[in-house]
């Protein structure tokens, strides 16, 4: 027997057909191999599509949306399919039913639209699961302190997944998606990418962060916080699927659990594992800004306290005496109210003009490998600069190099890269 968290993403749960099929997915997953009872708790995003209609309805009622008002409409998305999946499992002879996140109930920061869990103190649905009920949790959602309801950011059903399986102490945190696996680039710009068996917390960390959409970012730094063991696989199997133990989906394991794959053969070493996209970044440029001590902080501060995040920085070499450009990236989503923020102050930071493009996507390579390897930039630079493509702007950690391009150039700058490393699938024949 074996204490189980599934969580099911927006495209599995699109519809009752597909949620029908989830629930049978549950069921297997419920009765195990053998005859030995797993015990099962779900946990589940909106609808495909839900989550995206909700925000613009916020959008056209009040673009400078309260925060706390906008979670209380997106989070009525996993409300439905919670639900819904409960009462499908029902009608299969399950025993289920749903907690919602002020139920259980999932406490959080009461940082709207961005909230962090706080714990989840819930003893009430490790003994429903110990007697064979199945407890269906919308993802995405918890309460905060003084009891109003939050979400945890755009593809935070993961983060509820994980922190429910450190909560319940599980066996394995299984995340179902439309991809079944992750691969070294999207499959869908790259027909040669392979499925990794394995990548380590860091890779994961990295890869989701830049825009493989395959897990929020938070729910991997969580999951390796917290020990949670986590497997990616797809819920796209027929009926008869073979139980998730079986189904070969991407192990998200430590270094040194990698490190035994490889030397058991079951794993080649590579400088570079993956290569991700994002194009839902915008770039924002502030004009000769006053060069002295206080001027960034002016510009970031205000982004932060509004839960705006901002990734590369660039500050360029003033060009006139005493000033200096200011260039970042926000989330596409955020631009307005980037935007808005900055105008307001415009005199306290004394910028001159300010630019935004939201035409750029960002191209990253990640590998635990270039720790211990050199030259792996220079590859990527030649590589790109040989295809014409253009780099506005680099970013690098221990173990990535992101590059700003024209986004009309990413599914080229993808692939270009991913022969360059060599991690094209070979040409069966
Ligand atoms: N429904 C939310 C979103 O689309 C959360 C999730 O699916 O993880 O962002
Ligand atoms: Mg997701």
């Amino acid at each position: 027997m074996a204490r189980i968290v599934m969580k099911f993403g927006g495209t599995s749960m699109a519809g009752t057909e597909r949620i029908r099929r989830v629930a049978k997915i549950v069921r297997k997953q419920q009765a195990g191999r053998d005859g030995a009872r797993n015990e099962v708790a779900v946990v589940v995003s909106a609808m495909a599509g839900e989550t995206d209609r909700l925000v613009n309805f916020c959008r056209e009622a009040n673009p400078m949306y309260d925060t706390a008002e906008y979670d209380v409409v997106v989070a009525s998305g996993e409300q439905v399919t919670s639900g819904l999946l409960a009462l499908t499992l029902q009608s299969l002879g399950a025993k289920a039913r749903s907690w919602l996140g002020w139920q259980l109930p999932i406490v959080t920061t009461g940082k709207h639209a961005s909230a962090r869990i706080d714990e989840i103190d819930a003893p009430g649905l490790g003994e429903a699961m110990a007697e064979g009920v199945i407890a269906v949790i919308p993802g995405f959602q918890g309460v905060d302190e003084s009891g109003r309801i939050t979400t945890l950011g755009r593809g935070g059903s993961d983060t509820s997944a994980v922190a429910v399986a450190a909560a319940v102490k599980a066996d394995r945190c299984d995340i179902y998606t439309d991809v079944d696996g992750v691969y070294t680039t999207d499959p869908r710009i790259v027909s040669r990418a392979r499925k990794l068996k394995a990548v380590t917390y860091e890779e994961m960390l990295e890869l989701a962060s830049v825009g493989a959409k395959v897990l929020q970012t938070r729910s991997v730094g969580l999951a390796m916080r917290e020990g949670v063991r986590v497997q990616v696989l797809s819920s796209f199997v027929g009926d008869d699927a073979i139980p998730a133990d079986e189904i070969p989906g991407t192990l998200i394991v430590s270094e040194a659990e990698m490190n035994d794959l490889v030397e058991r053969g079951e794993m080649e070493r590579q400088h570079v594992t993956g290569i991700a996209h994002d194009k839902n970044e915008a770039k924002i440029i502030l004009t000769r800004v006053p060069d002295r001590p206080g001027s960034v902080a002016n510009i970031f501060e205000p982004l932060a306290a509004a839960s705006i995040n901002v990734d590369m920085i660039i500050q360029n070499v003033g060009r006139d005496k005493g000033e200096t450009d200011v260039t970042f990236t926000v989330p596409q989503a955020d631009l307005p109210r980037a935007q808005a923020l900055l105008e307001d102050r415009r005199d306290e930071i004394g910028f001159n003009r300010i630019i935004t493009d939201s035409h750029i996507a960002k191209i990253s390579v990640v590998g635990v490998g270039m720790k211990s390897h050199a030259g792996v930039a220079g590859t990527m630079f030649r590589a790109l600069s040989e295809r014409g493509i253009n780099i506005q702007a680099i970013s690098t950690s221990e173990i990535k190099i992101s590059v700003m391009i024209d986004e009309d150039e990413t599914e080229l700058a993808v692939r270009v890269l991913h022969t360059a490393y060599g991690l094209d699938a070979p040409v069966d024949d």
